[in-house]
C-alpha cells in the first residue's frame, strides 16, 4: 500500500473544529476522544489516516504511529464486496454520513467484522475537509444472531416436520406460530382455526373434572382427548392434547428492569384417530347388539301397547251394551249378567296384557356430544344405506358443545328419524336417494337436521304424524306409528322440540333442536 505525503496528527496533537465549546476546555475532547471504547479515526478526503485513538490501537493491531498517514484501505480484508465501498463513498463524497458492516483484517491477519460509521467533518464554507471514522468489531455479535437465527430456523423445521399438530396461543387463544401439521388440520376443517375449538374442548373436559386453572397465565394440562368432526364426510379425528405454558421476556428497552413478559401456551395435538378408531370398531358393534335388542324390547313393547290400545274399543263398546240393556231388562237379565262376566274377563286379559308391557330401561343423564351419537346412528345405518342407493352427506359442526341427556334415548331418537328418511327413499321407482344430515350450535342449544328426498309428508299429515299409531306406510302391521310420537317424547324429555319444516319440498325435513342447559 502506497503511503501519502501527509503530516500525520498523533495524541495530544488533535486538531479541533470551528464548533469546539468555550465553556470545555479543548483538552477535555481530547481526553474524551483518546479515552472512547470504540475505534476512532480521522482521515483527509481520501481516506489518509491523520489520528486514530488507543481504542482503533486495541482493535486493529496498528499503533498510531503506524497508521498515520496510511490510507483506511489497509484494514480492507478485501472480501468486502466492491458494491458496499461504492455507496460508502457516494454517502461521505455528497457530505452524507454512512453506517455499515465490512469485513476487516487487523495487523496479525486476522479478519473481524466492523460497524463502521463515518461522517463527513465540513468547514465554515460548508466544504468537506475531513472524515471521522468510528468503528467496533461486532464479530462476536453477529456470530451470536446468526447462531439464534439457525437456532431458530432450525427449531422451525424441526417443528414444522414433527408429525404432530403445534401451535402457540396467546392469552386469547389467538395463534402465533403452527406447524404444517397444523395448516393441514385447517385445511381439512374448511380454513377454520382449529386451536379454539380444541381449546374450546379442553376447557370444557378440564371444568367438568374441577381441573381448570385459576388465574389469567394460562393452565397446563396433559393428553386430553379432544374429538373433531370434520365436514365433507371426512373421518372424525382424536387428538391427544398437551398444553406447556410458556413465557416470554419483553425485549422492549423500558422493560429492562421492570422484568415483564409475555404468557403462551403451547399446544401439542398429537392425532391419535387410528387408536380410536379400533376402539370406536369394537364400541360400535357392541351399540350394535345392545341397540337390536333394544328395538326388539321396544317393538314388543310397540305390539302390545298397540294390541291393548286395540282391546280397549271392543271393551268399551260392550260397557256401553251392557249399559243399555241393564237399562231397559234390569242389571239381573241373564245378558247383562254374561256380558260383565266377559268384560271382567277381558280387562283381566287387558290388566295381564299391560303387565307384560316391558318397562322402559332407566338411564343415567350425563354429558353428550350430539355428533358422536349422530355419527354412531349413521354408521349402524351404513348397511341399510348402502343397500338403498342412499348418498348421505355428513355435516357435523366440527365442535359442539356437550349437552346433559340420556345418550341411549337420543340414539334411539335419531335412529328413528334415519330409519324413517331410509324407508321414505326406499321406495320402488324412487330415484332421489339422498340423506343430508346437519348438526349445528346456535344460541344455547343445538340443532339437528335431518333431511331426505323422498316423497315428503304433505302438510295436512305433518302434524298428525307425531301422533302415537298414526302412519302413513301401508305395508300391513310393520309399522305401529309409534317411532315419532316416541322421538317426539325424548325430545320433550330433553327440554327440546322437534317438528317438520313445512317449507321443505319436496323432500322431508326434521328439525330436532335441544338445549345445551336444561331449564329445571
Ligand atoms: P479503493 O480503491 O479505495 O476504492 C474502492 C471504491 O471506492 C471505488 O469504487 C472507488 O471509486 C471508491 N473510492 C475510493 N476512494 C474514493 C474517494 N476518495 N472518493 C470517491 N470514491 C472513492 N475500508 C475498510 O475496508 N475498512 C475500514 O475500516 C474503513 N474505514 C474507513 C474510514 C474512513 C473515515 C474512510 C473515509 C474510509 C474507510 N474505508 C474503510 C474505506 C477505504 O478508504 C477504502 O475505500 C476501502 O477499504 C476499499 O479499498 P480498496 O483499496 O479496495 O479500493
Amino acid at each position: 500500500m502506497a503511503k501519502k505525503q501527509v503530516k500525520p496528527v498523533v495524541g495530544s496533537e488533535l486538531p479541533l473544529g470551528a464548533g469546539a465549546s468555550s465553556a470545555i476546555h479543548p483538552r477535555v475532547f481530547q481526553h474524551t476522544v483518546d479515552q472512547a471504547d470504540i475505534a476512532i479515526s480521522i482521515t483527509d478526503v481520501h481516506a489518509h489516516i491523520l489520528y486514530v485513538n488507543p481504542a482503533f490501537t486495541r482493535v486493529t493491531g496498528y499503533s498510531a504511529d503506524e497508521a498515520a498517514g496510511q490510507n483506511e484501505s489497509m484494514l480492507s480484508n478485501r472480501t468486502t464486496p466492491p458494491e458496499v465501498y461504492q455507496s460508502l463513498w457516494q454517502n461521505i463524497s455528497r457530505g452524507e454520513s454512512w453506517s455499515g458492516r465490512l469485513i476487516n483484517r487487523r495487523k496479525d491477519g486476522s479478519e473481524y467484522l466492523a460497524e463502521l460509521n463515518i461522517s463527513p467533518v465540513v468547514d465554515a464554507g460548508g466544504e468537506v475537509i475531513n472524515f471521522l471514522g468510528m468503528h467496533r468489531d461486532v464479530t462476536a455479535m453477529h456470530r451470536l444472531q446468526c447462531q439464534v437465527k439457525n437456532q431458530k430456523e432450525l427449531i422451525e423445521s424441526v417443528v414444522d416436520a414433527a408429525p404432530m399438530v403445534i401451535a402457540l396461543l396467546d392469552v386469547d387463544d389467538r395463534v402465533v406460530l403452527d406447524n404444517h401439521e397444523y395448516k393441514k388440520l385447517q385445511a381439512d376443517l374448511g380454513m377454520a382455526e382449529p386451536a379454539p375449538m380444541l381449546m374450546t374442548s379442553i376447557r370444557a373436559g378440564l371444568e367438568a373434572d374441577g381441573a381448570l386453572g385459576r388465574g389469567s397465565s394460562g393452565y397446563a394440562f396433559l393428553d386430553r382427548e379432544v374429538r373433531l368432526d370434520l365436514p365433507g364426510g371426512k373421518p372424525t379425528r382424536w387428538f391427544s392434547c398437551s398444553g406447556t405454558r410458556v413465557r416470554e421476556d419483553n425485549s422492549a428497552a423500558d422493560a429492562f428492569f421492570a422484568g415483564s413478559g409475555r404468557d403462551y401456551l403451547l399446544l401439542v395435538a398429537k392425532d391419535i384417530t387410528g387408536l380410536r378408531a379400533q376402539q370406536e370398531k369394537a364400541r360400535v358393534a357392541a351399540l350394535q347388539a345392545v341397540m337390536a335388542e333394544e328395538d326388539r324390547v321396544s317393538a314388543l313393547r310397540e305390539s302390545l301397547s298397540a294390541a291393548t290400545f286395540r282391546l280397549e274399543g271392543p271393551l268399551n263398546m260392550m260397557a256401553s251394551a251392557a249399559g243399555m240393556l241393564a237399562r231397559r231388562n234390569g242389571e239381573h237379565d241373564p245378558m247383562v249378567l254374561a256380558l260383565a262376566d266377559a268384560m271382567a274377563g277381558g280387562q283381566r286379559a287387558l290388566s295381564e296384557l299391560r303387565a307384560m308391557i316391558p318397562a322402559e330401561t332407566r338411564e343415567a343423564f350425563g354429558s353428550v356430544n350430539v355428533n358422536e351419537l349422530m355419527r354412531d346412528v349413521l354408521d349402524l345405518a351404513t348397511g341399510r344405506l348402502l343397500a338403498a342407493g342412499i348418498r348421505v352427506s355428513w355435516k357435523p359442526q366440527a365442535m359442539l358443545p356437550a349437552l346433559q341427556g340420556h345418550p341411549n334415548k337420543l340414539r334411539a331418537l335419531f335412529k328413528a328419524l334415519v330409519d324413517n328418511a331410509i324407508d321414505a327413499m326406499s321406495g320402488r321407482g324412487w330415484r332421489e336417494r339422498e340423506l343430508l344430515v346437519i348438526t349445528r350450535a346456535q344460541l344455547g342449544s343445538i340443532e339437528i337436521l335431518i333431511e331426505d328426498s323422498g316423497p315428503g309428508i304433505p302438510p295436512a299429515q305433518q302434524l298428525k304424524v307425531f301422533e302415537p299409531f298414526y302412519t302413513t306406510k301401508r305395508e300391513g302391521n310393520r309399522h305401529l306409528g309409534t317411532g315419532l310420537a316416541a322421538a317426539q317424547q325424548v325430545a320433550a324429555d330433553h327440554g327440546g322440540t322437534i317438528e317438520i319444516d313445512p317449507a321443505k319440498a319436496p323432500g322431508c325435513r326434521v328439525r330436532v333442536v335441544l338445549p345445551v342447559k336444561r331449564r329445571s
